[in-house]
């Protein structure tokens, strides 16, 4: 992408409104645009990081066994009035009518929708287990959206729904979805902990809400400190395997956020230089809550005995647009953003010191063309732009490798390669810096 093609509206000041750095940071980056509180515009660089974040959710969902099905937006009250819920969502809910008078809502999560669409496709025991999952925009109206994507009244979210014949079988899809959430967050770059959560009426073991530690996160949390460097399941780890046995290595650690948190139990289990009391940033939540939805709706199968049992139901919830912000929390310093190559939005910057030097110009559309022709994504600063202005730009923006390219290295065959994340500079030729640019990919 050629940046005089692109739309990058950065900002040279920090915004007024942007509290913490990963809002001031998206809004100088040009990522997002508020359009009303808590509702934002995604512009090019935040859709593309967007886009990569919800690519690496889905193909982590698919290698867990869930498939993909997209559910609307707009949903009848109706559904909701059959579990006893568009009552007790209270002024959360975004609630319409339409032409007719009939009374709709903007979905701020989908069970009953997915028991309704169970209790169609379902026949059998046979049938079950069933996992679905869906990519779609939630509405909620909280009460304080702040913190600008990190917490909207409009969002993206992934949220998977599992429905099994038994407990037993509910609780090995909620271990999959276990893995699959160390596994999806480990490749975003991020360490994301499990810690108990609250899991309302139900009780039980069986909700985590998945936490990066961050100074400006929303919750206190507690954990031991051996959880933060976890490796994450080995690749040969599969699906059928018994993953409550493998999820044991972080359940049976002490990590728990505040409504959850014992302070007298935290202290027996974990030797005081473990001890990790500290804020952060959800991420994600898994939750068994069994027959909660199927009992209020009569959403049953009947089982290898013939008797009628009512669906075990969990679900499974992850913020794919606060995790744009999240990522940010974790990977930025004074100059701007440092995307890990896995979400960053392109992988190379490259930065024409002299547009209109013929020599200049030549090298930079080679080099273009060459990295796009490796399948390496670029973003060419061929603005006419002052090249301190040009650098600060690219600071900022955080893309992982740049490549600077003026008339004065050209003469003596070089051209330099910068590392954002380290700040490292390396002077290579033009064909060293290519092989370097495209053996990273
Ligand atoms: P919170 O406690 O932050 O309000 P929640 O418990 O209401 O979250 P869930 O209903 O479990 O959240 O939603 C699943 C995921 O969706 C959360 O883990 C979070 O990452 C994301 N999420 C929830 N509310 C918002 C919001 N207002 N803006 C952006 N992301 C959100
Ligand atoms: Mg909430």
């Amino acid at each position: 992408m050629r940046l005089t093609d692109y739309f990058l509206p950065t900002l040279r000041e920090n915004p007024k409104e942007a509290e913490i750095v990963s809002h001031t940071l998206m809004l100088r980056a040009g990522m997002v645009r508020q359009e009303t509180a808590g509702i934002y515009s995604w512009l090019p660089l935040g859709f593309n990081v967007m886009k990569k974040i919800e690519q690496i959710v889905r193909e982590e969902q698919n290698r867990a066994g869930f498939v993909e099905i997209l559910m609307p937006t707009i949903q009848p009250a109706d559904l909701w009035k059959s579990s006893g819920r568009y009552e007790d969502y209270g002024k959360e809910m975004l609630r319409i009518r339409d032409r007719h008078d009939r009374e709709m809502l903007y979905g701020p999560t989908n069970e009953e929708m997915i028991t309704e669409i169970s209790k169609m496709g379902v026949r059998s025991y046979r049938d079950l287990p069933t996992r679905l999952y869906h990519i779609q925009w939630k509405f909620r109206d909280e009460v304080r959206p702040r913190f600008g994507v990190m917490r909207g009244r409009e969002f993206l979210m992934k949220d998977a729904y599992s429905i099994d014949i038994d407990k037993e079988a509910a609780r090995r899809s909620y271990y999959r979805q276990f893995i699959a959430y160390l596994r999806t967050f480990e490749r975003m770059g991020l360490k994301a902990i499990p810690m108990a959560a609250d899991s309302g009426p139900i009780g039980g073991d069986m909700s985590h809400e998945f936490v990066i530690l961050a100074d400006t996160g929303e919750s206190a949390v507690f954990c031991d400190r051996d959880l933060v460097d976890m490796p994450v399941p080995a690749d040969d780890i599969g699906y059928d395997d018994d993953l409550e046995a493998v999820a044991a290595a972080w359940t049976s650690k002490y990590a728990a956020t505040d409504e959850k948190h014992d302070e007298a139990k935290f202290v027996a289990d974990v030797p005081e230089e473990r001890r990790v009391s500290a804020r952060g940033i959800e991420v994600g939540h898994i939750f068994y809550f069994g027959t909660k939805y199927s009992d209020a709706m009569g959403a049953s199968v009947q089982n290898a005995d013939g008797k009628a049992t009512p669906f075990e139901m969990g679900s499974y919830g992850i913020g794919v647009s606060r995790l744009v912000a999240g990522i940010i929390e974790a990977n930025h310093d004074e100059a701007g953003i440092i995307w890990p190559e896995s979400v960053a939005p392109f992988h190379v910057g490259l930065i024409n010191l002299k547009v209109g030097d013929s020599e200049t110009d030549e090298a930079c559309n080679a080099f273009y063309q060459n990295l796009e022709n490796a399948g390496v994504d670029v973003l060419y600063d061929d603005t006419d732009e002052r090249a301190g202005g040009k650098f600060k730009n690219m600071d900022l923006i955080g893309l992982p490798w740049q490549l600077i390219v003026g008339p004065r290295g050209i003469k003596s065959g070089e051209v330099e390669v910068k590392n954002r994340a380290s700040g490292e500079r390396f002077n290579l030729s033009p064909d060293a810096a290519l092989n370097m640019l495209t053996s990273r990919k």
